[in-house]
């Protein structure tokens, strides 16, 4: 047998926002094409005009991209055209092939045309249902006589085109199930062509029809997507067959489930790749993480893998065909372990769009100002699951009302202490009588004079100076905190100093 190079797709519909279990179904193309060596594909499925938007189809490319799934063939990443041998990449642009290729499987008899009404098709169904019969089209039309038919398209009777299927079970192989067999009555004759309204001329190819036709123009060896396409696949193997054409391997990969074993929506969180794109998930983490729906490491335990690891490490025989469950928080544990790995420069650019409103842009700052600010996350970055976090953790560094953070009950509870009081007015002598940038030794020995002095200590001395330096008894070590304070106080940045928050907090 003639090897022929393998040859993969992924064909999304440009009719709403990538989410992540057409992104799984993307990873999962491409990761194989990279293993094998193969040509991974991009085809645009616009078929259906009214739902498809261009803004999609611009996001879907810049999702893809994020990504890092590059395509071999489709529509080009920066301008409106397309890259490849076997296009158009869209299938908007096709129809003509689709219509030459319904031409020949007329002529040759494969198919033929469908006069009945919709009214005729419902009365049909009516009579199964009564009968208790499986609701199969009739047939009715396959044995029209030459005569009728030209009598029919000549009077302009609107036609569908039906594909004549053949009375023998339907079987393929699907690399993560195994073979399967269908009934041909569970196809029936299926539509390649839907009637158009004004009866002229045949109407719009269905999906069933053109990704077929696609699949084998474009030369694709293994199809690769969803498992609610599994129903449609016997209508394709038909398809394929009345061609005479080799049919592809295929691999059905399984939904994609909430906790709560619902499929998967926006009810469980976000779904869409650029939420977690905007939310500040990397995409080497969001990469690593849909992997693993589905799919797992020989070893059964490695869990981190960088792209390149898995395309090493991808294989089909290792895609589970029961249900994945989407965990948050194991995304979130290969977020943080990802986050810590980021080089400084990245993590900056990252951030950064975070901070629009506390910083200059940063094309404006000064080196110094991105050096601070790279302290600033590298001191909060650990703590968070995603970047967008950064923003409120950080936020009392840009400075924070006494007023609120006093009125916090937690706060309040601390503060309301005699000795908080006493703290508070000792600390405020410190700072007081203190010249230059506060340091954190003098901020240490501030702390040693004060427990001296009062006999407050722990907890008790601590978290009111805390709160009157943060907002809040808990954060960051003061060791880290003070220069980052007083180093952002000395720039030209809208960081308030120790002096100032302890004048705002305490009255100096
Ligand atoms: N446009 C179809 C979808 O997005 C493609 C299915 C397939 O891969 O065949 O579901």
């Amino acid at each position: 047998m003639e090897s022929r190079k393998i040859r993969v797709r992924f064909a999304p519909s440009p009719t709403g926002l990538l989410h992540v279990g057409n992104a799984r179904t993307a990873l999962y193309n491409w990761l194989f094409a990279r293993r094998m060596g193969g040509d991974f594909l991009l085809r645009i499925e616009d078929t259906d005009q009214e739902r498809s938007e261009s803004r999609y189809e611009k996001q879907l490319i810049e999702d893809l991209r994020w990504l890092g799934l590059d395509w071999d063939e489709g529509p080009n990443e920066f301008d409106a055209g397309e890259k490849g041998a076997y296009g158009p990449y869209r299938q908007s642009k096709r129809l003509e092939i689709y219509a030459e290729h319904t031409e020949r499987l007329l002529a040759e008899d494969k198919a033929y045309r469908c006069f009945c009404t919709a009214a005729e098709l419902e009365e049909e169904r009516r009579q199964d249902i009564a009968a208790h019969r499986p609701q199969v089209y009739s047939g009715k039309c396959r044995i029209l006589s030459k005569p009728s038919i030209h009598h029919n398209l000549a009077t302009g009777k609107p036609y569908a085109v039906r594909l004549k299927i053949e009375d023998r079970p339907i079987r393929f192989h699907d690399m993560v199930r195994g073979t399967l067999e269908f009934a041909p009555e569970t196809v029936s004759d299926p539509i390649l062509v839907r009637s158009a309204a004004g009866g002229a001329s045949a109407g719009v190819p269905v999906y069933n029809y053109v990704v077929t036709v696609d699949d084998a123009l474009m030369k694709i060896t293994h199809v690769i997507r969803g498992d609610d396409h599994i129903s449609n696949t016997p209508k394709q193997v038909a398809i394929y067959e009345a061609f005479g054409w080799a049919v592809p391997e295929f691999a059905h990969l399984s939904t994609i489930l909430g906790a709560d074993r619902e499929r998967l929506s926006k009810r469980h969180g976000a779904t869409s790749i650029s939420s977690f794109h905007e939310m500040g998930y990397l995409p080497e983490a969001m990469v690593n993480y849909l992997a693993l729906l589905g799919w797992g490491a020989e070893d059964g335990k490695t869990e981190t893998f960088t792209p390149g690891a898995l395309i090493q490490a991808f294989s089909l025989d290792r895609v589970t065909p029961s249900p994945a469950i989407f965990d948050f928080e194991k995304l979130n544990w290969l977020n943080r372990h990802y986050i810590k790995q980021v080089d400084p420069a990245r993590l900056t650019a990252l951030a950064w769009d975070y901070f629009k409103e506390q910083m200059p842009e940063k094309e404006e700052a000064s080196e110094a100002v991105q050096v601070w600010f790279l302290h600033l996350i590298e001191l909060f970055a650990p703590s968070v699951n995603h970047l967008d976090l950064l923003t409120a953790k950080a936020a009392f560094i840009f400075g924070f009302d006494p007023e609120i953070a006093r009125a916090d009950p937690e706060n309040a509870a601390i503060l309301a202490v005699d000795s908080a009081r006493v703290v508070l007015t000792e600390l405020a002598d410190h700072v007081r009588a203190h010249t230059g940038a506060v340091l954190p030794a003098d901020f240490s020995k501030w702390m040693s004079e004060i427990k001296a002095a009062t006999g407050v200590k722990g907890k008790e001395l601590f978290h009111p100076v805390r709160i009157a330096i943060t907002g809040s008894h808990s954060g960051p070590e003061f060791d880290k905190l003070i220069p980052l304070i007083e180093q952002g106080a000395a720039l030209n940045i809208d960081v308030p100093g120790i002096r100032e928050r302890v004048e705002r907090f305490v009255g100096v």
